[in-house]
């Protein structure tokens, strides 16, 4: 951990992020400036790189946070007349029913418990049998929980089908591999404060561009148009409707170069599953179970169960780890309490192995016992 930070966010973004991605906001740029421009475009152009090597993709950026972008899409992207299947086990998947209802957008949700791998046989026979939808999303990893859903064969199916596929891989985009062909996926979704580890301010999607010029003038906002935004950054050379987040793009950008000198996905994908390793195979040792099993779970976010000893809080567990300089998350499961350990960011396997050092004196010094085994942990 650097010294210069007061503490490491293990959470599901904002990031701990390395001192010269943050160094790189230290410059003002202007939104009309080629300077300016031509990093959009760079960044455009790598963001397509990163998602396929087969030609006719593009990319858009999108200012706001990773929602804004997933709205962006369902508002724009979904003909007047159509509809969208919504895998929903997770609040990331219930947010994006709730998106489509607000906007008004026919929507057929598959609606499962958070701890319920999709039912791809349920989905095959709603895509069977209600021909009126023409669109189908999904989360790739379920932040929620840490799930990773199974998209590229979801992707299989929804190809079989004729129907277009929109993946919101906010929290796996960069940490593990995937392709826009690998996904049979039209439209896939990140954000800059995830897995690429720049800080939050806009999010971004990944389209063959034939698509995205399918959609002009369906969109059902002004600020959101993707179709829009899309055409002013790909006419005008990088450049945005409206006011950019020009310091939070030149950092994502330097986020993008360290990305490449740490090995690409697959490196970044390598440490992501080192750490997660570690810290599970730490917290197991310590007694705390996961919630879910080791097949559905990511490695890029873990819910872990309370223990069952009553003297344990979410809140003096959080303010003990953050005076010893780890910030942790809650959990958001419905039917079960949990709290949530992120191992993406800045962050690394030794980092991991202070934690579980650092949260076993915490438990300790809380009088918690775990599997009943109280006082064997010190
Ligand atoms: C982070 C995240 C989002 C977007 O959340 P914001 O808070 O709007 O950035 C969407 N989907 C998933 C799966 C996420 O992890």
């Amino acid at each position: 951990m650097d010294a210069d930070i007061p503490y490491l966010l293990l959470t599901p973004g904002p990031l701990t992020t390395t001192r010269t991605v943050r160094a790189a906001m230290n410059q003002d740029l202007s939104t009309w400036d080629v300077d300016y421009n031509s990093i959009v475009q760079e960044i455009r152009a790598h963001l397509v790189r990163l998602a396929t090597t087969k030609p006719g993709y593009t990319s858009v950026l999108m200012p706001g946070s990773g929602t804004f972008s997933v709205e962006a899409i369902l508002g724009s992207v979904i003909p007047p007349d159509g509809k969208v299947l919504i895998v929903n086990n997770g609040a990331y998947g219930e947010r994006m029913v709730h998106i489509a209802k607000r906007l008004k957008i026919a929507v057929a949700p598959i609606d499962q418990l958070e701890t319920e791998a999709p039912d791809l046989e349920r989905i095959e026979k709603t895509l069977s049998t209600d021909t009126a939808i023409t669109h189908v999303a999904m989360v790739h990893c379920e932040t929620t929980t840490g799930m990773l859903n199974p998209v590229a064969e979801l992707g299989q199916l929804v190809a079989r089908h004729k129907k277009k596929y929109i993946v919101d891989a906010m929290s796996s985009f960069g940490a593990i591999p995937l392709s826009m062909e690998g996904l049979n996926a039209q439209f896939v979704v990140s954000s800059a404060n995830k897995c690429i580890q720049g800080v939050p301010g806009f999010g971004f999607v990944v389209m063959p561009q034939a698509e995205i010029e399918a959609t002009k003038g369906w969109a059902r906002s002004l600020s959101l148009d993707l179709y829009d935004q899309w055409r002013e950054m790909h006419e005008k050379g990088g450049k945005w409707r409206y006011t950019s987040p020009t310091h939070v793009v030149n950092a994502f950008r330097q986020a993008l170069e360290e990305l490449e000198e740490e090995g690409g996905v697959a490196a970044r994908h390598a440490r992501y599953k080192e750490n997660h390793r570690r810290l599970v195979a730490g917290m197991k040792g310590l007694g705390f179970r996961c919630l879910l099993p080791d097949a559905l779970q990511s490695p890029i976010i873990t819910s872990f169960h309370f223990p069952e000893d009553k003297r344990f809080t979410f809140n003096d567990f959080y303010d003990r780890l953050k005076r010893r300089r780890f910030v942790i998350y809650p959990g958001k499961v419905t039917n079960a309490e949990t709290f949530r350990i992120g191992n993406i960011g800045n962050v690394f396997p030794e980092d991991m192995d202070l934690l579980v050092h650092e949260i076993k004196s915490v438990i300790g010094e809380m009088g918690v016992g775990l599997r009943g085994e109280i006082g064997s942990l010190a």
